[in-house]
């Protein structure tokens, strides 16, 4: 079950309420890192698998939320605090591929932060840190809730955009092999630039994809009369358009 701010933030989307958004997804952030929640996940619990990446993730879309609303120094803010987070995990409790992984996060918030060279040292790091690695499974430690959350938050940024990631397009295909993991890196690289543009442009973030039904019979997009469904942080909205679904 999805912690309440996240809903919350997950509703703010959906109304385009932005600003508020960010507050909300900022505060999931600060929640989950203070293990408010009551799941047990400890921030600086060394022998974990990265729980921390769901605080990292919020903490993106948080400083994507602000700079939709045009709040440029709350955006910026936001990322830099997530870049000190990943820093201190990259440095301090984490290790092997799951401190590959927080230098994913470090690219995403020099990204946001608009400073394109240095997320692009970041995500060199963590393509090379990721090879020194090397572990015998790559495809196990792409569902550890580190590499998870990186994962969903290239995807929730880049959905209903014309730079739209799957979980294949980001691994490429080779789930046994090492590249399965730095083709991460290389992707974001050379792909998260073009996703914050793309929702600039678009002047929307969408929520993101939770469970959906395809051809339902019990819900239609009152906007564009499609009826594909996207369950998300209890509400029910268009796949397509993110627009709350009716009854037909
Ligand atoms: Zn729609």
């Amino acid at each position: 079950m999805a912690d309440s701010h996240r809903d919350e933030g997950v509703s703010a989307l959906v109304d385009g309420r932005y600003d508020r958004a960010g507050d909300l997804y900022s505060q999931a952030a600060y929640a989950e890192l203070a293990e408010c929640e009551g799941k047990g996940r400890d921030t600086f619990d060394t022998e974990g698998r990265g729980w921390v990446g769901y605080a990292l993730d919020a903490l993106v879309v948080a400083a994507v939320a602000y700079r939709v609303a045009g709040a440029t120094d709350r955006a910026r803010n936001r990322a830099l605090q997530g870049a000190l987070v990943a820093v201190d995990q990259r440095d301090n409790v984490r290790s092997g591929v799951l401190a590959a992984a927080c230098e994913e996060f470090v690219g995403d918030f020099r990204v946001v932060a608009g400073k394109t060279e240095a997320a692009a040292e970041a995500y060199d790091r963590a393509a090379a840190a990721y090879e020194r690695a090397d572990p015998d499974d790559p495809l196990e430690w792409s569902t550890a809730p580190l590499l998870h959350a990186a994962a969903d938050t290239i995807s929730h940024l880049s959905r209903n955009t014309s730079a739209a990631v799957t979980w294949d397009d980001l691994h490429g295909p080779a789930p046994s092999r090492v590249e399965y993991l730095t083709h991460r890196a290389g992707f974001r690289k050379r792909r998260m630039p073009a996703i914050l543009r793309a929702v600039d442009e678009a002047g929307r973030l969408h929520p993101p994809r939770g469970t959906t039904e395809h051809n339902s019979d019990d819900w239609v997009c009152p906007d564009c009369r499609t009826n594909e469904v996207n369950w998300i942080g209890g509400e029910v909205v268009c796949l397509d358009c993110s627009t709350r679904m009716e009854r037909p």
